[in-house]
């Protein structure tokens, strides 16, 4: 039987409580998941609890990009851009259809932040300190070759471009398959248990008190080191720790819009300047184009970060600006983000200008906690904190994540992927609708792919139609092997569909309840109760508060 299922949940819990582990985390984002992945492979024992679902918090709220960190290089952030630079390629053949190279186009326009010539010359230092392979190298572009490629622009302002290679994402698939890894590699991970507090012995943490919130239960967890990765909420626990002093967290939100691609019809994505001197992305994704980012102070509850209207009209106005002819309005919104940056705080700093960097901090209690940093640079950031750990407690070698594949990732090379589409194309021909689905499996799953349509297969023969039983194959694949505890869980964390296909929920909404009901037996009341929370979620990315 598969472990990684909220049907195991109670057993495991159970043997959490009974065990001691070397390492336990805290925060179930890409940096917790991150850590347990490498702990797990350099052989120590690890146990991993998030409050909600696994990618809940910022994880699940990014612009979705593995990226070297341009704009770090106006900030003269050489060493972060070199690490992120790096990283993207190490990522790449970590998980190559999670993390995929594609161009971006970059206007150069009148008033903006950027020359020709500075641009130019950014573009060279940055290929060079991020290690950009040759065939990913930049190309400046004249005015007429940048409208080639993006007929939309704004023409009178602009004077030149430029095209250069950002890495895709997509941020919770990449949080889960790493967790997927970690538990696969011996770590125990478990969704909806929080952490109410520390257990201390002699002013040592010694482990913490959990709260399983699906069944209300309270249980102590015991470790020999205790890892605060809990990204926004990180000074929430130090405090508990008595250890928030010195360096706190700034946050800041960013917000994401979704529309339609057909109104805003973009032939590759675009980073182009915001007249206020930032900078914001335009990226088309499947059949919908997703644009931002602000980047605000926030000091509002860390639980809830929600776009309010002056968010989404500050990024329609700053694409109106540059795309004159979409003319789009919040009426062409079909879905929103926001997330929170746990950065440090810097004195006299915007939230643009603080840095993107991570640190860590060792209490007097022992508690590590770790902030800031990017998705991207995540796998470093596990490095040092166990290595950290390895210092503390003695011994357990080098780290050994750098040339692992992820789970979903089993090709031989990352130039496999579109044959291993064809090649499920050709085994599960008469089950997939169209070819753009098996392209949205493969990005989605990788390798699992054919999991998914075996289980699709299954239920054809039992008598459900082609047109649902790929979709029950996902559901099915993701209850049994993804931890997959709640409707949000499935439509936002495993595929998106919350985001980039919100039209199409409501029609297919019962039909996925009714999944959920057979696999984990709910009553009437559970199954209300689990759709009445999944539309509260629904409603929420189109109410723009004031
Ligand atoms: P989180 O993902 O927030 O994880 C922390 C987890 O801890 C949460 O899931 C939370 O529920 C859990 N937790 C908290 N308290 C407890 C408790 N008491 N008990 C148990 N669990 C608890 N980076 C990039 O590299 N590329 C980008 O394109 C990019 N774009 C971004 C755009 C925006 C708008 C934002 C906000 C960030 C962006 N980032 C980007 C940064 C990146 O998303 C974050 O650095 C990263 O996701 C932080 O991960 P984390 O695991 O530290 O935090």
């Amino acid at each position: 039987m598969n472990t990684f299922s909220v049907k195991n949940r109670s057993t495991q819990l159970s043997q959490m409580a009974q065990n001691s582990y070397d390492i336990l985390v805290i925060g179930g984002g890409i940096t917790g998941a991150g850590i347990a992945l490498d702990a797990a492979l350099r052989g120590w024992k690890v146990a991993l609890v998030e409050k909600g679902d696994f990618a809940s918090g910022t994880s699940s709220r990014s612009t979705k990009l593995i990226h070297g960190g341009l704009r770090y290089l106006k900030q003269l952030e050489i060493k972060l851009v070199h690490e992120t630079g790096t990283e993207r390629a190490i990522l790449h053949q970590n998980a190559p259809h999670l993390v995929r190279p594609e161009d971006m186009l970059l206007p150069i326009i009148e008033g903006g932040s950027l020359g020709s010539w500075s641009t130019g010359f950014a573009l060279w230092v940055y290929d060079r300190l991020a290690g950009v392979k040759s065939e990913e190298g930049f190309e400046m572009l004249s005015k007429e070759q940048t409208l080639e490629y993006e007929p939309l622009f704004r023409q009178d302002l602009l004077k030149s471009g430029a095209i250069y290679t950002e890495y895709r994402t997509d941020d919770a698939r990449l949080t889960l398959e790493i967790m997927k890894s970690a538990v696969k590699e011996g770590a125990i991970c478990m969704n909806y248990t929080q952490v109410s507090d520390f257990v201390t012995e002699n002013g040592k943490v010694t482990g913490v008190k959990v709260k399983d919130i699906l069944q209300n239960k309270e249980q102590t967890l015991l470790a020999k080191c205790v890892i605060n990765a809990a990204g926004p909420w990180v000074d929430t626990l130090r405090e508990k720790d008595n250890s928030l002093t010195g360096k706190r967290l700034h946050l800041t939100k960013g917000v994401h819009l979704v529309v339609p691609h057909a109104r805003l019809p973009l032939r590759q994505s675009v980073y182009f300047d915001v007249l206020d001197g930032r900078m914001m992305f335009a990226i088309p994704r499947d059949e919908k184009v997703y644009l931002g980012t602000t980047d605000t102070h926030y000091q509002a509850e860390i639980d809830k970060p929600t776009t309010t209207k002056s968010d989404a009209d500050y990024i329609l106005k700053a694409i109106n600006a540059m795309f004159p002819t979409a003319n789009l309005s919040l009426a062409d919104v079909e879905s929103s983000w926001a997330g929170l940056r746990p950065l440090i705080h810097e004195e006299g700093k915007s939230p643009s200008e603080l840095s993107r960097k991570d640190e860590i901090f060792v209490s007097d209690s022992g508690l590590i906690s770790i902030a800031g940093g990017k998705l991207t640079g995540y796998r470093k950031m596990a490095e040092r904190v166990v290595d950290l750990v390895g210092e503390k407690l003695g011994g357990k070698g080098i780290c050994k994540t750098e040339h692992y594949k992820l789970c979903g990732s089993n090709y031989e090379n990352p130039d496999q992927i579109s044959q291993f589409g064809m090649k499920m194309y050709q085994k599960f021909g008469k089950l997939i609708p169209t070819m753009k689905y098996i392209v949205y499996l493969n990005r989605t799953y990788g390798t699992q792919t054919e999991a998914i349509l075996t289980y699709a297969l299954q239920f054809h023969a039992e008598g459900m139609n082609n047109e649902l039983a790929p979709l029950a194959g996902e559901i099915q694949f993701c209850l049994e092997n993804e931890m997959t505890a709640t409707l949000s869980d499935f439509f936002i964390r495993r595929t998106g569909m919350l985001y980039f296909q919100r039209p199409e929920i409501l029609p297919l909404l019962d039909f996925v309840i009714e999944r959920f009901r057979l696999f984990f037996e709910w009553n009437e009341e559970i199954m209300q109760q689990q759709k009445a929370t999944f539309l509260q979620g629904y409603e929420q990315v189109l109410k723009f508060e004031e």
